[in-house]
């Protein structure tokens, strides 16, 4: 029996590994010249350059099954957020992680002592209960939920927007509230980190994993069924099933199902002679109004190899924008009145101009959409579960399991 899959994301691993853990013959078929898909990192002149700015939230109950943390060499963000307002930056936590920063986070004006209290309800309340329950709340966009929770705009735009633009890639908190909660619980409950080595050390262990031979790079899959795949060039795979676990506007393409859209992102990737000051391991974040960057990381601060010695590696984040021009000097202009003349003298390395970071998940959310599509022909992928690296992973394993279970295979 032999299965053959589309793309070696997360989502094509995963489900190539559940299925060779059932004894089931799996080929991938990628059509790029590396395994990761969204989760790459490229080395260059000594640093470490993921694809787009991303981070790792430890508490994905996938993560503990398909990846060895311990092997990757974790690296941790401190928990909190440096959060620029009124021209000066404030480190917030939570105080019962961070009693340290108990004062500073009372006295940072991003919004008034109650919403920093509603802050605290609603993290107990989206650490509370099953991820299932919180599923099955009702749902809308970030945004109204937010001000139905009477968040003040202040601390919805100094806090919130910045916040969820990098992880949601949500500039105007348009996403479901539920995926909103859910990764808000996967904050609250785990830590966030990178291996120390980039992003992409995490598809390269869970590819790692695979039987020898299983993956063929530079294979574009032009059209499929269920029992066979045409590689672009002209090669014909046959196979007992078809898994297309491909980015949703690709599978759109290969299978004629609906595209869920796209969310984009810029990242610039910045080299300078030294950190710039009071960030530290923290995100830091940029709510004001009209203003390129929303978030800032200094990777080389988090692993230190991700830059050469005596260097450091900045990720700006640009959510929202991607072929836009003027997108560097905005930034540089921006990064200039935020952390100073020093700015001039960075370098730029790259600019990451990413088209589809995520399927565009808004309310209601759909998890857990069908990976049958009939006749021997399967779909996975971050947008049939949730845009994350949860969801792909989870996705993968399901229809690994689901097409074991339909072949009586068990494992
Ligand atoms: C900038 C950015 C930041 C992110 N930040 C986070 C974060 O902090 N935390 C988080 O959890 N998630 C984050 N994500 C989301 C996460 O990376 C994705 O949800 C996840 O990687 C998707 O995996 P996938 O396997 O579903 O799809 P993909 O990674 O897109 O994999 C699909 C694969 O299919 C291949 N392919 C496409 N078409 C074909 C074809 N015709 N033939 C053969 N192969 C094909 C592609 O080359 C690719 O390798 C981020 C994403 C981006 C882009």
């Amino acid at each position: 029996m032999s299965v053959a899959i589309i793309g070696a994301g997360l989502a094509g691993l995963a489900c190539a590994r559940t299925l060779q853990h059932h004894g089931i013959d799996a080929q991938i078929f990628e059509s790029s010249d590396g395994v990761g898909g969204r989760v790459r990192t490229d080395e260059l002149d000594g640093y470490r350059l993921d694809r787009g700015f991303q981070i790792l939230l430890t508490a994905y109950p996938e993560v503990e099954r398909f990846i060895d943390l311990t092997q990757l060499d974790m690296r941790l963000f401190d928990r909190g957020a440096v959060v620029r307002v009124n021209k000066r930056n404030w480190r917030v936590a939570d105080p019962l992680k961070k009693p340290q920063l108990l004062l500073e986070t009372a006295r940072a004006p991003i919004g008034s002592l109650a919403d920093k209290l509603r802050l605290l309800a609603l993290v107990v309340s989206a650490s509370r209960g099953s991820v299932q329950d919180l599923l099955h709340r009702s749902d809308t966009s970030t945004r109204d939920f937010l001000e139905q929770r009477k968040f003040s705009d202040r601390m919805i735009n100094n806090f919130w927007r910045p916040l969820f633009s990098g992880i949601q890639l949500d500039p105007d908190l348009e996403v479901s509230s539920l995926r909103f909660l859910l990764i808000l619980r996967m904050l609250a409950t785990g830590t966030s980190g990178v291996p120390a080595r980039g992003m992409g050390e995490i598809t390269k262990q869970l590819a790692s994993s695979l039987a020898p031979g299983t993956i063929r790079l530079g294979a574009r899959a032009v059209e499929t069924t269920g029992t066979h795949l045409i590689i672009d060039g002209g090669d014909r795979i046959t196979a007992d099933a078809v898994v297309v676990a491909t980015d949703g506007a690709s599978a759109s393409r290969l299978l004629g199902i609906p595209n869920p859209g796209s969310r984009s992102t810029s990242c610039i990737w910045f080299s300078a002679d030294s950190p710039p000051p009071g960030i530290g391991k923290f995100i830091a974040l940029d709510g004001s109004t009209n203003v390129a960057v929303r978030n800032l990381a200094i990777m080389s601060a988090v692993s230190e190899k991700y830059a050469p010695p005596g260097k450091s590696l900045i990720a700006a984040s640009i959510p929202g924008t991607v072929g836009d021009v003027g997108l560097e000097a905005e930034a540089r202009k921006h990064l200039t009145q935020w952390i100073g003349p020093v700015v001039e003298s960075w370098e730029t390395l790259r600019i990451d101009r990413i088209i589809h970071g995520h399927p565009d998940q808004r309310a209601p959310l759909k998890a857990r959409q069908r990976v049958n599509l009939g006749d021997n022909l399967w779909v996975c992928g971050d947008h049939r579960d949730t845009a994350s690296i949860q969801g792909a992973l989870f996705s993968g394993r399901r229809a690994g399991e689901a097409i074991a279970e339909s072949l009586g295979v068990t494992p």
